[in-house]
């Protein structure tokens, strides 16, 4: 499983230090950047899965960092958590303003960084505020249920629909035949299994084109798993 990665915006050294060795037992890729240009080289580089963002940096602060973040379409969308000092309830407003999507006072322990880092993590991938789930090139729109890979627009029907937003919604987790006929189909007994297996199939060829049917994984003995992680 691709490892998480994780951006740590912050000037003191120390703290990137505590950071670092909370998360890497929990199989986090920790990068480090004491300012926001050296943030932005190593973004550059690779986009960060989540970024933790102290609030009070020399330089460009914290705050002017994250409104660029959400500007920018390539970064709009990687999760913000802002790391502060300052414990005023008017901070934690701007921050939530500008679209970060937590906020840590200082002093926090390992184990709460952990636990609020996870829960952002699970909320999945950001639905921007044009209704639309956005995995590399592949969009899905949730309001019109329009697909679009490079551009292109893809028909689904109904069911490819549903089955393809709850893959966006639940990437690299493994889900067998029968959870997926209760997630995707509902609580329905006269569904065969092997219904899963046809409609992955159409899906697959619906992607195809784009390469992007190696993004669902068939996971011999367990069942199905939508990952990025093998694309180019
Ligand atoms: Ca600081």
């Amino acid at each position: 499983m691709k490892s998480i990665s994780i951006l740590i915006i912050e000037d003191e050294a120390s703290i990137r230090d505590m950071i670092q060795f909370a998360l890497v037992p929990d199989g986090f890729t920790i990068i480090e950047a004491g300012d926001v240009t050296t943030a932005n080289q190593k973004i550059a580089n690779h986009i960060p899965d989540l970024i933790l963002l102290d609030w009070m940096l020399p330089g460009t602060s914290g705050i002017e960092f994250a409104k660029q973040l959400k500007r920018d379409p390539n970064t709009k969308n990687i999760p913000i958590i802002i790391l502060t000092a300052r414990a005023e309830e008017d901070n934690k407003i701007k921050g939530f303003e500008i679209g970060a999507d937590d906020y840590i006072t200082k002093p926090f322990s390992p184990r709460e960084l952990s636990v609020r880092i996870k829960a952002v993590l699970r909320r999945g991938p950001l639905i921007s505020p044009e209704d639309i789930i956005q995995v590399k090139n592949l969009r899905l729109n949730i309001s019109t249920h329009q697909l679009t890979i490079n551009d292109d627009p893809i028909l689904l029907t109904p069911i490819e629909y549903k089955l393809l937003y709850f893959f966006v919604t639940h990437q690299e987790r493994v889900y067998s035949r029968e959870q997926l006929l209760d997630y995707v189909w509902g609580k329905v007994n006269y569904i065969d299994e092997r219904t899963v297996d046809v409609q992955i199939r159409r899906l697959r060829n619906r992607l195809k084109p784009h390469g992007y049917n190696c993004c669902i994984r068939t996971i011999r003995g367990s069942g199905y798993q939508f990952t990025t992680n093998g694309l180019l």
